[in-house]
């Protein structure tokens, strides 16, 4: 008898979770996986859901929280903890499996996993956000779903290293001794043994990721576009870590950022904005508009609807919908944010000739720099600190060595470029850099090797795919 065809979904009404796994079976054709293990990558393996009780003045709240962990095939599992008011396990359980594909594309040996803390990061007071921060905490202490080979949280939406700080205190106090105790979680300040350059490392892997993308002339000249990010118009949506550090970095590669949306409405300057003035102005007066030089736009979402080059979503997920993306006038639009883009309005701007840049690889950049700060815990040594000097007197070595054959003296300025031992920020960008090449020169031989491929995303989804299924066949789980 005939196989019964499921019907083809409506993309305009996935659930987050859905849609991941609407891109993954969208992929699953182009891998070489058989389909039992095509159902064992997709889906979550654990999920714990707990409330828990928190004082709020004179009241007790009870506090709705979520840990998934989507993929054990790699460990730890890793993913970071978001705090808004959107938290469900729907967003959780998505958010969760996009950190799989995203470890995968960029070879970090981790699996899959995610947080969520029904709560507004913005209207809660900082003590009660410590003592949600470490009730949670020491509710994923009493499961085992935290710890160094466990389980590694990271900062995400409404998070930063202030939360990791306490997370991390609050481990150590549960578990005193453990001597790898500060690898239980990434984003930490660099004062309690957190990394250099991880606060700005998505942001940074963004543009290191569009710098690369936009070297290719054949696909500048298909979008109509130049080929370099100088001169390049930009607008992005959020200022918040993904937000500010691209808008900032962006714009030391010679692009101009024309156009800030944050929830509070946008501003636009064909000048371009300075992304740090447009922070300062907006921690000053608590609104991002009214900046001066620039105009108000009627309304946030309007930013996206602009006439630019590259749009960066970096707030939060399902912004550019079946409704507004035919309206979208960016030749790429670069998925910062995780799930920015719904499935319909991603097919339907592929269609169009748009370049759509999946979130599982262009946000990588944060992950792949907690996998940095991960191993300096584990070592217990900062990156850099055996070979600096080193370095340095080998380099100066050779001017020496110059100098003598020449008979030709160095200038004090001409010493100093050449001699620089590598400190650990220099290695943490120069690691994230090669990272974020390789990955996409991957993708792209991918999405190049087969005419059936129709998209980056897809592309991205089987590439992923591909490494898990080696990844458990090494184990020799599926022979
Ligand atoms: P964040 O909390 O630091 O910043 C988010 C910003 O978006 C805030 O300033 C908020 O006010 C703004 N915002 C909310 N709704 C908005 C709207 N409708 N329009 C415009 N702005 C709006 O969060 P973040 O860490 O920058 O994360 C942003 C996105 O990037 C999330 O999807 C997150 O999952 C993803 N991400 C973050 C990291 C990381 O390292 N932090 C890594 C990978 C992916």
């Amino acid at each position: 008898m005939a196989e019964k065809k499921s019907p083809k979904p409506d993309l305009t009404e996935l659930s987050f979770s859905q849609s991941v796994s609407y891109y993954f079976d969208k992929a699953a054709p182009h891998t070489q996986a058989p389909s039992g293990l095509l159902d064992q990558i997709k889906v979550c393996n654990s999920i714990y859901k707990m409330n828990f009780p928190v004082k709020f003045g004179n009241e007790i709240k009870v506090i709705e929280a979520y840990r998934v962990q989507h993929s054990h095939h790699r460990m730890p599992t890793k993913g970071g903890i978001r705090y808004s008011l959107h938290v469900d396990q729907d967003e959780v359980m998505a958010l969760a499996a996009l950190m799989t594909y995203k470890c995968a594309i960029v070879d970090v040996p981790f699996g899959g996993a995610k947080g969520g803390i029904k709560i507004s990061p913005r209207n809660t007071p900082p003590e009660v956000i410590e003592a949600v921060t470490r009730r949670y905490t020491t509710e994923l202490v009493k499961k085992n779903f935290i710890g160094p080979g466990l389980d590694v949280p990271a900062p995400d939406y409404g998070t930063g290293e202030k939360e990791m700080a306490i997370i991390v205190d609050t481990y150590m106090t549960l578990k005193p001794g453990e001597v790898d105790g500060y690898a239980c979680v990434t984003g930490k300040p660099v004062s309690q043994n957190g990394i250099k350059g991880r606060t700005e490392a998505t942001g940074r892997g963004v543009v290191y990721a569009l710098n690369q993308i936009c070297s290719y002339a054949d696909d500048m000249k298909k979008l109509g576009l130049t080929t370099g990010l100088g001169g390049k118009r930009v607008v992005i949506q959020g200022l918040g870590n993904v937000g500010f550090h691209t808008a900032n970095i962006i714009t030391q590669y010679g692009a101009k950022v024309v156009c800030i949306a944050e929830a509070e409405g946008a501003i636009y300057s064909e000048k371009g904005l300075d992304p740090n003035a447009v922070l300062a102005h907006r921690q000053k007066t608590k609104s991002i508009l009214n900046f001066p030089g620039s105009k108000n736009l009627k309304k946030s979402s309007d930013a996206l609807e602009l006439d630019c080059d590259i749009l960066i979503p970096a707030a939060l997920e399902k912004q550019i919908t079946d409704v507004n993306a035919p309206k979208i006038k960016a030749r790429i639009v670069a998925e910062a944010a995780n799930g920015p883009v719904t499935p319909a309005a991603s097919d339907y701007l592929t269609k169009k000739g748009v370049m759509v840049v999946p979130d599982i690889y262009i946000n990588a950049g944060g992950v792949t720099v907690s996998y940095f700060e991960w191993l300096k815990n584990l070592s217990h040594v900062r990156f850099g600190r055996m070979q600096k000097r080193f370095e340095e007197e080998s380099q100066s070595n050779m001017i020496r060595l110059v100098e003598d054959l020449t008979g030709q003296k160095a200038s004090k300025e001409q010493i100093k470029r050449v001699i620089h031992g590598a400190d650990e920020i220099d290695l943490v960008n120069s690691g994230l850099e090669d990272t974020m090449i390789k990955a996409y020169h991957d993708i792209r031989e991918m999405y190049k090797s087969s005419r059936s491929i129709p998209d980056l995303r897809t592309a991205a989804f089987a590439l992923s795919i591909n490494k898990i299924k080696d990844a458990y066949y090494a184990m020799g789980i599926f022979p």
